[in-house]
């Protein structure tokens, strides 16, 4: 059991009490914050509540065939609504963030609502600022802990198809095709949960996977053809995309996901970086093998966190310099690094 009775019977009473719920999720949701985030939906919709879902921006276009994704606000397009929808809430989900700085556009709002926090999250080190925290990083996914949440809360209503189909792209996404934080054996057993409500795995796979735009995969030609840096030395491999690219490959949200783990995927290569420009600042994705921590490392220098082989974070530089600043750190790390991929192997 990695949940608690007393939070299990803690967040049935919030349900029985609270009847204005608002369901929010980081800023650039990627799937398993939508998959967490519209799973929940589905199952409150199915407790006869009427709760909302608020997203900081727009969700990618691979995520918007998702059923309910049409029904969620998008901070960035209506703040109004937004703001109203905080303000009136008297139960807010935080699915798939350890923060209230990672919904960026509403931070503040967030903190200021009355209603009761309830986080749902996966990533280390959680934030003292929920009312009820369900914080597991065993689990692939806040999608598999939602189930499990669920599922230990013995709700009389089943899961449906729709809600089978939000939890899976979770799932699915945050272990990269079951390829990558997928050791846990339940997480195959809840996927077998969800296989049998009659989702169809394979549409959904392709859903997600085969619907790039071409400007899209040409944009991952740039990365791997001309954009990208490979140092042995340092066991690390990284990419580079200046707003130049962004702009010649029409970027739209969504494009660059899943871009940095081709440079994880290089054999010998334990970390691998992806820096974007973003307005004022460079967007960082970084990636490890083994116990090299990259959470650390986002934490120690780019304002950022996140898992210990996944992390991300903001540089207040040029591209150019960024790019210096990073290689300049390696040599300290080096040692860290080979020792991480000596004992992957
Ligand atoms: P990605 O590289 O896919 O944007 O993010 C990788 C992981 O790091 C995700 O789990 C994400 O939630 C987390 N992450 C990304 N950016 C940040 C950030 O700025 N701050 C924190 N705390 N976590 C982040
Ligand atoms: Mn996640």
């Amino acid at each position: 059991m990695i949940i608690s009775e007393t939070s299990i019977s803690y967040l049935k009473k919030l349900l029985e009490e609270k009847s204005d719920v608002l369901i929010t999720t980081h800023y650039n949701p990627d799937g398993d914050a939508i998959g967490s985030s519209l799973a929940l939906y589905h199952f409150l919709v199915s407790l006869g509540m009427n709760p909302k879902v608020l997203l900081p921006n727009e969700l990618p276009s691979f995520l918007q065939w998702l059923p309910g994704a049409g029904d969620a606000v998008i901070y960035s397009e209506n703040p109004e609504l937004g703001n109203s929808l905080l303000a009136a809430a008297d139960l807010i989900f935080c699915m798939d963030y350890n923060g209230l700085g990672r919904v960026k556009l509403f931070t503040e709002e967030l903190r200021a609502a009355g209603a009761t926090r309830v986080i749902i999250d996966h990533h280390i080190q959680p934030e003292n600022e929920f009312d009820l925290i369900f914080s597991v990083t065993a689990v692939s996914s806040t999608s598999e802990l939602l189930f499990q949440i669920l599922e230990e809360a013995e709700f009389p209503a089943g899961i449906s198809k729709e809600m089978a189909e939000c939890f899976f792209v979770g799932i699915m996404t945050d272990t990269g095709s079951f390829s990558y934080a997928c050791n846990r054996p339940e997480t195959f057993e809840i996927a077998a949960k969800l296989i049998k409500t009659g989702m169809d795995v394979e549409r959904v796979h392709r859903m997600v996977y085969d619907t790039y735009s071409e400007s899209r995969m040409r944009l991952l030609g740039q990365c791997l053809g001309s954009n990208m840096k490979v140092l042995p030395e340092f066991a690390t491999a990284y990419i580079w995309l200046t707003k130049e690219d962004l702009e010649k490959y029409n970027y739209q949200q969504g494009d660059t996901e899943g871009v940095v783990n081709y440079a994880l995927s290089i054999q010998n290569v334990a970390v691998a970086a992806l820096f974007t420009e973003r307005g004022d600042r460079i967007r960082v994705s970084l990636r490890s093998k083994g116990e090299f921590s990259v959470n650390d490392l986002a934490r120690a220098h780019f304002n950022g966190g996140g898992h210990r082989n996944a992390a991300g974070g903001d540089v207040f530089k040029t591209m150019a310099e960024t790019l210096v600043w990073f290689e300049a750190m390696l040599p300290a790390l080096s040692a860290e690094i080979h020792q991480s991929l000596d004992n992957y192997r």
